[in-house]
């Protein structure tokens, strides 16, 4: 059983992502799980707005997940990455491959998005040398890009809070292009925002200063997810696709939010009709239950890197968790679930839905802004004077204690993505209760 909250030993655990010291004053602790609910330790459930953290995309508590990864455990607990290998590894990457974009079927395993983000940069640097082009070493990123906590993602990220701790030692050339976020044109937008396509035009001009022969890779979230929701301009990652195939920039989607049906295609690149030459994913391939993470890229830039000696190592890189038997059998699992469900197509369903509930909260107390697409939303609060933050934070507190909502903020961002499997009822529920607690906010 576990221990309530009041008597856990709270000195060791140093919590990721949390005010460590406000958190041992209010602990908000989760005890359980199953479809769209968590459950506190006085039994009561939460409905989950947030898939966790974007990635429980089939919902809670899955038993056939459970049995495979049991049965794996009993069968091939752990199996070496160097020069060996195990079915499961094997059957995951060709699945997730046929998922794919067209051509964007080698896939390289990692075991989170952060790892994902810094293969794929490493690729990047690897296949420009292999063609000869080893002079191509900067990378550009976006402000208030998100690719995860590794150095190489922190690098290319663009959220102020991620890279302060760290400025002096992050990567050198890196540019980051401007985000797209305009809150006087585009607020209350549904879906693609109509401004901002021009914002994609700043490439050139970074391009032009550094000269392209320098530049590796672009890498952008396609919808910018925990910087809160910002979905692309219409014609904005078209943009993007042309100036670096004009260039011969590789470009890089970081999916590891969008991959996996949350925007009612497998990937992002699918619904928005772009395709990059890379795709960083995780989170959903194993609807989070186990750490696993992807880098999906293009033949050409895996087809570059087979060169020399067959018994050579073409790209010395790898984790000792790379296609762990678990993780693998986990996400066999869950793509059976995603599929025999249609959960990677269905958002296209409930979008419209979805969008309507999101967007009546209009009109609440400090809403400035609603944003959505595919299954995911944010609502923006205007901060307390002096106290950024201080909404968004009450109204976790709020829901999660009075409420039975759990919702996920940044700052005064909430941000909403519920499972994939969520019913229209499931729906009108979370924008209840969290419509009631807009009412009490201060
Ligand atoms: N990239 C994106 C777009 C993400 O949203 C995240 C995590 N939220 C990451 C990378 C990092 O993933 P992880 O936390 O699994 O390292």
């Amino acid at each position: 059983m576990n221990t309530p909250a009041n008597a856990l030993d709270m000195s060791s655990f140093w919590m990721p992502f949390t005010a460590n010291r406000q958190f041992k004053k209010e602990p908000r602790i989760f005890v359980g799980a199953e479809g769209m609910h968590y459950t506190k330790e006085d039994g009561t459930k939460l409905i989950d707005s947030s898939s966790g953290l974007w990635c429980v995309n089939a919902g809670h508590g899955r038993k056939e997940i459970a049995d495979a990864v049991h049965r794996q455990l009993l069968t091939l607990d752990y199996s070496p990455a160097f020069q060996t290998g195990q079915p499961g590894a094997f059957d995951m990457a060709a699945r997730v491959g046929r998922l794919a974009p067209k051509n964007l079927d080698r896939v390289f395993f990692v075991n989170s998005g952060s790892e994902a983000v810094d293969t794929a940069l490493k690729i990047a640097l690897a296949y420009h040398k292999a063609k000869g082009e080893s002079g191509r070493i900067r990378f550009i990123g976006r402000e208030k890009g998100y690719n995860g906590v590794g150095f190489g993602g922190v690098s290319v990220g663009g959220l102020v809070n991620n890279r302060r701790q760290f400025a002096a030692q992050l990567l050198p050339s890196v540019d980051h292009l401007p985000h797209t976020f305009d809150l006087k044109k585009n607020a209350f937008s549904r879906g693609q925002p109509e401004h901002g396509i021009e914002k994609a035009d700043a490439l050139e001009g970074i391009i032009a200063l550094h000269g392209a022969d320098t530049i590796a890779a672009v890498i952008v979230e396609p919808v910018a997810g925990s910087a809160g929701v910002l979905p692309p301009p219409k014609g904005y990652l078209e943009r993007l696709r042309e100036i670096t195939s004009k260039h011969g920039i590789l470009l890089i989607f970081d999916e590891v939010i969008t991959g996996f049906g949350r925007v009612g295609a497998p990937f992002a690149s699918q619904r928005f009709g772009v395709t990059p030459d890379m795709i960083t994913c995780a989170k959903g391939i194993t609807n989070g239950v186990l750490p696993m993470g992807a880098v999906l890229a293009s033949r050409t830039i895996h087809d570059a890197l087979m060169v020399g000696p067959e018994s050579a190592m073409e790209l010395f890189h790898g984790y000792t968790y790379s296609a762990h038997p678990t993780a693998c059998a986990a996400g066999l699992a869950t793509l059976d679930i995603y599929e025999r469900e249609g959960l990677l197509t269905r958002v296209k369903d409930i979008e419209k839905y979805y969008e309507d509930a999101v967007h009546a909260l209009k009109g609440k107390p400090h809403v400035i802004d609603i944003r959505n697409i595919g299954l995911m939303a944010a609502v923006e609060l205007a901060p307390r004077d002096g106290a950024p933050g201080a909404r968004g934070y009450e109204l976790l507190q709020d829901c999660f204690y009075n409420h039975g909502l759990h919702i996920r903020t940044t700052g005064d961002i909430i941000a909403l993505a519920p499972p994939l499997i969520a019913k229209t009822s499931d729906i009108d529920d979370i924008f209840a209760k969290l419509g009631a607690a807009l009412d009490r906010l201060k």
